[in-house]
């Protein structure tokens, strides 16, 4: 079968390649890949800047963001052949740490999890791909390939889980939502924001292109522009997606009253001018909260689910904005504008 493979922390080494059906031992559950989404860990894999093959593998199988058709399921697991799955990313640690050992592995303490496509696991970028059968989740085959945003989805539901339990007032709900950054993350925290009543605003540096009217088409309010006013008005939960330091700076130095700002982006780590008495200041005399989250747990791999359910298709769809197909994976990899979602297809 074919197989899209890096040389973990070689840059540019990806391959389309011919490589072995997957051993059993990888799990019972036996899926052909439908599509495959892409995202920046990819393009950080394929750089060489992170990533690790299987022990005693040289090469690693890329891809995290599945969509799989099972073809093969034991008789006393609830999958059956033709149904349409999405594999769950981390595994928990061996050892286990207490949050792997209570199924919290997105919280792992020693990091010594795996993950499939980025750490020690084969991806789902391989034609066949196997999982435990307690390793995948089974999405509506109605949802068509809008399904292969359960993963991405599953990471906003969490960070949407942490920040309800340290919102601290009760009878005093948050109602207004800032998102930064309207890549497929945040514009999937804006979906849930609107589906709970929030009063939704998105900012993102683009003036153009599919994200504002994206945007407006959840029912949010678009920002692009001067961060200050997007800072001014006064969020109750922010969920910052850019990874971008003067987005974060601005967001954590106009801190409101009361308000939980969850860091969901990853970016560069240069060291900056960052005013860490101020920062100290907002935070204390406001009340604030500021978390980081990544990840997600099969609890948030369902909560996800339940959100793609309940959302229009047709949105969905809009936010996969280009398909390639597998023999002409590399330009999946390439940032062209307009890009949302890329997914590579299998069946094509
Ligand atoms: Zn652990």
């Amino acid at each position: 079968m074919r197989a899209i493979t890096v040389h973990p922390q070689h840059p540019n080494s990806i391959e389309l390649q011919e490589v072995g059906e997957p051993p059993e031992t990888e799990g019972a559950l036996l899926a052909e890949a439908l599509v495959l989404g892409v995202c920046g860990t990819d393009r950080e894999i394929i750089a060489g800047e992170y990533g690790e093959a299987p022990h005693s593998h040289a090469r690693l199988i890329l891809g995290h963001e599945s969509l799989g058709r099972v073809l093969e399921a034991p008789d006393d697991c609830d999958l059956k052949p033709g149904d349409h799955i999405v594999g769950i990313v981390r595994h928990p640690d061996p050892v286990p740490c207490p949050a792997c050992a209570s199924g919290q592995w997105d919280m792992c303490r020693n990091g010594l999890y795996t993950e499939h496509g980025i750490k020690g696991l084969n991806g789902f970028g391989a034609q066949r791909w196997r999982v435990p059968p307690e390793f995948a989740v089974k999405v509506d085959s109605a949802l068509g390939v809008e399904a292969v945003l359960l993963e991405p989805t599953s990471v906003v539901a969490k960070a949407w889980d942490h920040a309800d339990r340290l919102w601290r007032l009760a009878d005093a709900p948050p109602r207004r939502l800032l998102v930064t950054g309207a890549g497929p993350i945040g514009l999937l925290a804006a979906l849930i924001g609107v589906q709970r009543h929030f009063d939704v605003h998105i900012y993102d540096r683009n003036r153009e292109g599919p994200k504002p009217e994206l945007s407006r088409a959840l029912g949010a309010t678009y920002h692009s522009g001067e961060l200050d006013a997007v800072a001014k008005l006064a969020p109750d939960i922010v969920i910052e997606c850019t990874g971008a330091p003067p987005v974060i700076e601005a967001v954590l130095c106009d801190v409101a009253p009361d308000s939980v700002i969850c860091l969901a982006g990853v970016g560069s780590s240069h060291r900056g001018d960052f005013n860490m008495g101020l920062f100290n200041r907002n935070m204390v005399l406001n009340n604030g909260t500021v978390f980081g989250t990544v990840n997600a747990n099969r609890r948030h791999y369902a909560l996800a689910a339940d959100a793609l359910a309940r959302a229009d298709r047709k949105w969905l769809s809009r936010l996969i904005t280009r398909r390639v197909p597998l023999a002409r994976f590399a330009e999946a990899f390439e940032h062209r504008k307009g890009d949302i979602k890329v997914v590579i297809e299998f069946m094509s």
